[in-house]
């Protein structure tokens, strides 16, 4: 059976518990496109609609800092910095009156020609990344722009001192360009360690955003933000059931690996 059969097996199970609302969800996605790993425009576009009538559409900011105006409230994430964010999420997300935050490889953000992709440093294939214009023009329309590191490196497998700096010239490269402080911070691969949360702080962060399956709660580490991870294989009635709260379990199993690891 197939890792998504299995997903809708035990959630049908787990989704007879009940769900605390309201609901806060940072989702995350990476890039729109007519292959997976990047998801469908079409499904894109049915996921939009299904939130624009029946959640607010926020963003990170709002999520992080008020208490939730709606009984589901999302805000939408994408990693790495790929130009079919300019090309096609900022329109589509446009037409339903909603923003989002990309977490950037700062070093993979041309000047005017946009730079391919490779796969080999943990990017998807065969993509284009931003160019700063583009950049610009997406934060001028209010999206917040976030670091994701210089490269994409694994920062909890390199010397505090590498990570530091790719934390600081990302950080200082991102705010120089767009005009305004760059607060917020995604993990590479989701993978964090509590020195190197210690050293996203130290940075000047505000947050770091995390794999870590789940809704974003009170009590959540602002350091280790939970997203849910919208994959190009799950239909609209997979994407409801996990926004909804009836894949959670899988975030207990993130967990409680975590807590063995
Ligand atoms: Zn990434």
């Amino acid at each position: 059976m197939s890792a998504l059969s299995w997903k809708r097996r035990i959630g049908l199970l787990s989704g007879m518990l009940p769900v605390a609302k309201p609901r806060k969800v940072i989702l995350l996605y990476h890039t729109l496109g007519p292959a997976a790993p990047a998801v469908s425009v079409a499904r894109f576009r049915e996921q939009l609609e299904w939130l624009s009538a029946n959640a607010n559409l926020v963003t990170l900011d709002t999520l992080l800092t008020t208490t939730a105006g709606a009984a589901l409230e999302v805000a939408f994430s994408f990693d790495d910095g790929y130009a079919s964010l300019h090309d096609e999420v900022a329109p589509l997300l446009q037409q339903f009156g909603a923003i989002a935050t990309v977490y950037l490889n700062s070093a993979c953000i041309g000047e005017s020609a946009r730079q391919a992709s490779d796969p080999g440093l943990g990017h998807y294939p065969d993509e284009q990344f931003l160019i700063w214009p583009e950049v610009q023009a997406l934060a001028a329309a209010g999206w917040c722009i976030g670091s994701h590191g210089v490269e994409h490196l694994d920062l909890t497998a390199v010397t505090a001192t590498v990570a530091a700096q790719q934390l600081a010239a990302s950080k200082q490269e991102i705010a120089g360009r767009v005009g305004r402080d760059c607060r917020h911070f995604a993990y590479s691969w989701g993978r964090f360690s509590p020195q190197l949360q210690q050293q996203v702080k130290a940075a000047g962060y505000g947050s770091a955003a995390s794999g870590l399956h789940g809704a974003l709660r009170t009590d959540s580490d602002r350091y280790a933000l939970p997203r849910i991870d919208i994959r190009a294989d799950y239909e609209l009635r997979d994407f409801i059931s996990a926004v909804s709260g009836q894949w959670d379990y899988l975030g207990y199993k993130q967990r409680l690996w975590r807590a063995f690891a």
